[in-house]
């Protein structure tokens, strides 16, 4: 039954939401039928799940969003996330949009087409894991999967008014995740709820041999951590997530958040991260540097679309890659090769790595006298189709209060915490310490 509701929404919204790319629906509905026969009781099972077009599925298209993988009908193996849901018996639904390769923040770069924010067709669902966030808060799917190299789950989840966490770097196997930036990417659990999203990561954990990141680390109850109030819970806010570029309502919002918490028992202090201001321009340099050695693979032999028109094969590169491409991909390819050439490398990337490791020791310190880092998920609600695309560095802003997070490798959430004056969803982020996601669902739950 929640397989056939879940194609009768999709049937009744996604020409307006366009959320996805591929539908299994024949396969979807046989293994229900199956499951049915079989019955089961855990808490995940039967559920219907969108699952973003970068993980991989056996048999599935998986696309990543591009022209270049449009052919990529027929995936020979299942991402360790897909695998570990199907020993859960999620039912998968089918392929969601996204930004070409990840790289975005509104789904305007998918090669396709736009995915839509539910709230306001008008507005963007932000990105790149637009479609895994509007799916959900379109109710075509209960549960999505997305990825987040620099908030592509917690911001389309606050643009969309859903539950979404990037785990800790290494929590989540990366196996079968087409990578964009290997020492950023985590795929993580999007959700309507926190306890929800508490079920999906539970399922999705768990080290892995085939990703030389995966961690071996005990895994704690998730669920079992919601039970507990937050009294005594103490809230770092810094200064640099309320101050200048955050609008007014995005600032009330999160201190009506922060009185909610004061009446629950906890308490709250300013603290500053200092080096954050410089994380959107580390970030670039290092995402883009190993997006351009990641994406070298795709030349038109090994994967993908080969252009027709090549006679010899340095032109297969070159006209695979021409063609294959969006101009954003292309422009964090060069930007990549640029930083990391020869002569710019001290210049470039090895400053990048400094930074992001002052980055990184902010948190830690904060993280000796707090349990949870809270503050806004993005500066405003979601903007228009259309507002920023001409513009890639006010696009980049977007991400300038998610990417520290990624730079650090710590777990964070964005969950909703109000609305804006045109009816838009606000999102309220919580960032824990390292593997410390049983705290941040405390916290997040407690709110709800
Ligand atoms: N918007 C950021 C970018 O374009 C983050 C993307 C992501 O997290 N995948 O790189």
């Amino acid at each position: 039954d929640l397989v056939d509701a879940s194609y009768a929404r999709i049937k009744e919204v996604d020409d307006e939401v366009k959320a996805f790319l591929t539908l299994d629906e024949e396969n979807a509905r046989a293994a229900a039928k199956e499951l049915d026969e079989q019955g089961g009781d855990n808490p995940l099972f039967g559920i219907p799940i969108g699952i973003k077009d970068n993980i991989v599925t056996k048999g599935l298209r998986t696309t990543c969003a591009s022209k270049f993988l449009d052919n990529f009908t027929d995936p020979l193996y299942d991402a360790t996330v897909v695998s570990k849901l199907k020993d859960k018996k999620t039912v998968t639904i089918g392929k969601l949009n996204m930004d070409e390769f990840a790289m975005g923040s509104s789904n305007e770069n998918s090669a396709y087409f736009t995915t839509r924010n539910p709230w306001n067709t008008d507005y963007v669902p932000g990105g790149s894991s637009g479609a895994s966030a509007a799916a959900v808060a379109a109710g075509e799917v209960f549960f999505s999967l997305g990825s987040d190299t620099g908030g592509s789950i917690r911001e389309p989840a606050a643009f969309c008014g859903v539950v979404g966490l990037k785990p800790t770097y290494g929590l989540v196997s990366r196996f079968g995740l087409v990578a964009f930036a290997s020492s950023l990417d985590q795929i993580g659990p999007m959700t309507r709820t926190v306890e929800d999203n508490a079920h999906l990561l539970q399922a999705i954990v768990g080290h892995d041999e085939m990703d030389s990141t995966s961690a071996d680390v005990e895994i704690p109850n998730y669920t079992e951590a919601l039970k507990q109030d937050v009294k005594g819970l103490r809230i770092a806010v810094p200064s640099e997530y309320l101050g200048e570029g955050v609008s007014d309502e995005v600032r009330e919002s999160i201190k009506a958040a922060l009185k909610v918490y004061e009446d629950l028992g906890a308490t709250w202090e300013e603290v500053s991260l200092p080096h954050s201001r410089y994380a959107v321009a580390a970030y670039y340099l290092l995402s883009s540097s190993e997006a351009s050695a990641n994406l070298a693979r795709f030349d038109g032999v090994r994967y993908g679309v080969r252009s027709t028109q090549a006679e010899n094969m340095i032109d297969v590169f070159k006209y695979s890659r021409r063609d294959g491409f969006g101009e954003e991909v292309k422009r964090r390819i060069m930007l990549g090769t640029f930083a990391l050439s020869s002569g710019y490398y001290d210049a470039y990337y090895k400053k990048a790595q400094k930074a992001r490791t002052l980055i990184k020791n902010d948190f830690d310190k904060v993280f000796e006298d707090y349990d949870v880092i809270v503050g806004p998920t993005t500066p405003t609600p979601a903007f228009k189709v259309g507002e920023k695309v001409e513009d890639p560095l006010t696009m980049y802003a977007t991400d300038i209060l998610t990417i520290p997070v990624n730079l650090a490798g710590v777990p964070g959430i964005s969950l909703p915490c109000g609305f804006s004056s045109e009816g838009l969803p606000i999102g309220l982020q919580i960032i824990g310490k390292h593997f410390d996601e049983a705290t941040i669902y405390r916290a997040a739950h407690a709110f709800e």
